[in-house]
């Protein structure tokens, strides 16, 4: 009974790669809050990548954000997991300013297995993912052999093809 139980939940277990940024507040806390929040909403967080330091993307006069990607086990399927994560961007008090604006938090799905997702609330792989340094620079540190579903490409190579000039860094504090 208990193997068959067993069974069942581990099917059930899906691997997916979210990314955190903040740029308001006490940027560090933001990304700490999120990440207890996903520990308790959506499942566990086999690894964590380290923090990074970025200059906006996309909008410029604001301040740089910190970004850090997660790879998080989860049985809830992707909808589910889009829901619970606005869910815990409004529970930290993220006010919706404008595209790219400024947040406190910023929670991304970057890869949900290897599903790929076109629905008119969730795109996945995330459309950006493979534009931006920010991202692929955490996402090369803990998953840099990760195929691309859609451009069969690993992390590393993504990393290195990838022309976005704005400044990463690792954040040390
Ligand atoms: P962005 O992250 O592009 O700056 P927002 O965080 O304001 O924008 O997200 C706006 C909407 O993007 C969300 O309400 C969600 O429905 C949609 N969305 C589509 N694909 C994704 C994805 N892979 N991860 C997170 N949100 C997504
Ligand atoms: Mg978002």
């Amino acid at each position: 009974m208990h193997g068959t139980l067993y069974l069942i939940l581990y099917l059930d277990m899906n691997i997916c790669y979210l990314q955190l940024g903040s740029n308001l507040g006490d940027r560090k806390s933001m990304l700490m809050k999120a990440l207890s929040l996903i520990e308790n909403m959506v499942g566990d967080v086999v690894v964590a990548s380290g923090i990074y330091e970025s200059s906006a993307w996309g909008v410029k006069d604001q301040s740089d954000f910190l970004n850090q990607v997660l790879k998080v086990q989860t049985t809830l399927s992707p909808h589910d997991l889009l829901e619970k994560i606005l869910n815990i961007e409004s529970i930290i008090g993220r006010k919706r300013i404008k595209k790219w604006g400024e947040r406190l938090i910023d929670i991304d799905i970057l890869f949900y297995n290897n599903n790929v997702i076109h629905s008119q609330r969730l795109v996945v792989p995330h459309p950006y993912l493979h534009k931006r340094r920010f991202v692929l620079l955490p996402l090369d540190e803990i998953a840099s052999d990760y195929l691309h579903p859609q451009c069969h490409k690993k992390i590393s190579r993504l990393l290195m093809e990838c022309d976005d000039m704005e400044k990463v860094g690792k954040y040390v504090l």
